[in-house]
């Protein structure tokens, strides 16, 4: 049997053929990284300034076409038609935010010496790309979830290839397609394929900025510590939802049926589970539940109609019917939802009450649009059972009191709490995005640190003062040479003369 060369790509919702791209091999894959070895020093000598001039130009680029953009993610995830317009806008609010700032998260740092000893050299850190980025995406934002990454990495002044998922890569190729057509200096290549191409990204590429899952993430963790390559995983995850008895109950039912139901539930910082004090956790229930049957539902073609679209494919159809079954097996109930809805992969949005943590649903990553439901005693129950999970990639807490949710959120085990609200974080680039536990290592954004960490830290010393012939400390040893340094470092270390045993540093100088 001979191994398929291509994949087709198809719109899930209809089964209508929406593509078909090529499995490059791992040779066309270094041969794709060899090439953008040799361009990126270019596109690093140009300068965050020139860099900014084609990163605005693609920003350009992304305006004009948000539509035709749209039209291609749709057509190869099958969402509504809102969901599909958010990619693009997305990308284009980062876009000027890192091709704006680059210059200024980029400029060399002149710290301050740690002692004064150390004042007699100026200091300086630099800040320089490593040579090729790999960018390895998943497929429930195909033109978002590589923008976020590929766009401070070239504002890095590092050449990218970019791996999509072998499931959604038409928007991927879009993006490259557009940074051809402003003609840009060529330091953008995708490469299309499954897990082997992935993998051939990790044998290549310098550093590597993996989105996806958590079983993956682990793999590629392993090649790239056997290559000696620096990495940042974005992985799963399973975020609750704490709702407090002083609540304003509505915003917190409508805000949760968002945060739970947006994208399908196929988002990786979706709201997985709820924990509700017991005094409100029925009149919650019932809000939830209103809120979520209230959700229109369908496949959509240009015009909006739906609120929600469908899975990315049967596999996660699967997972997210199981999670259901296994819940209702075991004593939850349904409260609206539970079930296909007999056209493509569409999963009815599902509300499941009394659950608990022996149920899949509440401790494994759902990916689907369930939000189910647990009672709690109080607000220390609601902290431990959050806390309990393998995840750790954020949270919501809804209270009236700011200052007690905020309590709460520094309790919690999650790279990202949101108080009274949703995906907040999301939208704020200044702010760190990473995973705690097994949602992943390192983080995106942050202000300075999403180029910087593109970036490898050159330390510069100059001598301030004119220099003699030999440093005191140089060759030959001596005793006297030995106390006094011994001497001056302890003085500077301790800020004055308490740790310094002047005796012995003077019978040293007597050579006793
Ligand atoms: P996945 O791990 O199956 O695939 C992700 C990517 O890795 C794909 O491009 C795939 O081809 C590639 N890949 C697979 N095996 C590889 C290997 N051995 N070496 C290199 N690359 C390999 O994930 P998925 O199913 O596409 O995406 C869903 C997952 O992504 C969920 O767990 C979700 O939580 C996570 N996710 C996380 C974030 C975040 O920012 N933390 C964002 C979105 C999605």
């Amino acid at each position: 049997e001979v191994a398929p060369t291509e994949i087709e790509i198809r719109n899930p919702a209809t089964g209508e053929l929406a593509g078909t791209v090529p499995i490059d091999s791992a040779e066309t894959v270094a041969a794709k990284v060899r090439e953008l070895r040799a361009q990126q020093p270019a596109w690093e000598a140009i300068g965050p300034e020139g860099r900014k001039q084609w990163l605005l130009k693609l920003q350009d680029w992304l305006v004009d076409n948000t539509d035709r953009l749209a039209d291609v993610l749709q057509s190869e995830t099958g969402k509504a038609r809102v969901d599909s317009l958010i990619d693009p806008a997305f990308s284009i609010d980062l876009t000027g935010y890192y091709a704006r700032r680059a210059a200024k998260f980029l400029a060399d740092e002149h710290p301050s010496p740690h002692s004064p000893l150390a004042r007699v050299k100026a200091l300086t850190t630099v800040f320089r790309p490593y040579p090729v980025v790999g960018v390895i995406t998943p497929w429930n934002f195909p033109l978002a979830m590589p923008v976020i990454d590929v766009i401070p990495a070239l504002a890095a002044g590092a050449a990218v290839i970019l791996k999509p998922s072998e499931v959604t890569p038409l928007s991927a190729l879009e993006l490259a397609r557009g940074w051809r057509e402003i003609g840009a200096p060529p330091v953008l290549e995708v490469v299309t394929g499954a897990g082997a191409t992935g993998a051939a990204v990790v044998g290549n590429a310098d550093y590597i900025q993996f989105t996806g899952s958590t079983a993956t993430g682990r793999k590629i963790a392993a090649a790239a510590t056997e290559r000696m390559i620096p990495f940042s995983l974005e992985l799963g995850g399973k975020d609750p939802a704490i709702v407090l008895a002083d609540a304003d109950l509505e915003r917190a039912a409508h805000g949760i049926a968002f945060g739970g139901m947006f994208n399908a539930g196929q988002v990786c910082i979706s709201v997985e589970r709820v924990y509700v004090e017991a005094p409100v956790y029925d009149e919650f229930l019932r809000k939830l539940t209103a809120a979520v049957k209230e959700l229109r539902q369908g496949v959509d073609g240009r015009e909006p109609k739906y609120d929600m679209g469908a899975l990315a494919n049967e596999n996660q159809v699967s997972i997210v019917a199981r999670h259901v079954d296994e819940a209702v097996k075991a004593g939850a109930r349904v409260l609206t939802g539970g079930e296909r809805t007999g056209v493509g992969t569409l999963f009815q949005p599902t509300v499941l009450a009394d659950v608990d943590h022996t149920m899949s649903c509440m401790t494994e990553e759902t990916f689907g649009p369930t939000l189910p439901v647990m009672k709690v005693a109080n607000e220390a129950e609601a902290i431990a059972l959050a806390n309990d999970s393998i995840y750790g990639l954020s949270a919501s807490v809804w209270s009236a009191d700011k200052d007690r949710a905020e309590r709460v959120a520094r309790q919690l085990n999650a790279g990202a709490v949101n108080i009274n609200d949703v995906f907040a974080n999301m939208f704020s680039f200044a702010l760190p995005m990473g995973g705690w536990g097994q949602s992943g290592t390192g983080a995106r954004w942050g202000g300075a640190n999403g180029v910087r960490k593109y970036c490898k830290q050159q330390a510069i010393t100059r001598p301030i003062l004119p220099t003699q012939t030999k440093e005191p400390l140089w060759f030959p040893y001596s005793p006297v040479k030995l106390s006094i340094a011994m001497g001056a470092m302890r003085a500077a270390g301790t800020r004055g003369l308490r740790r310094v045993d002047l005796l012995a540093v003077l019978k040293t100088v007597r050579g006793k």
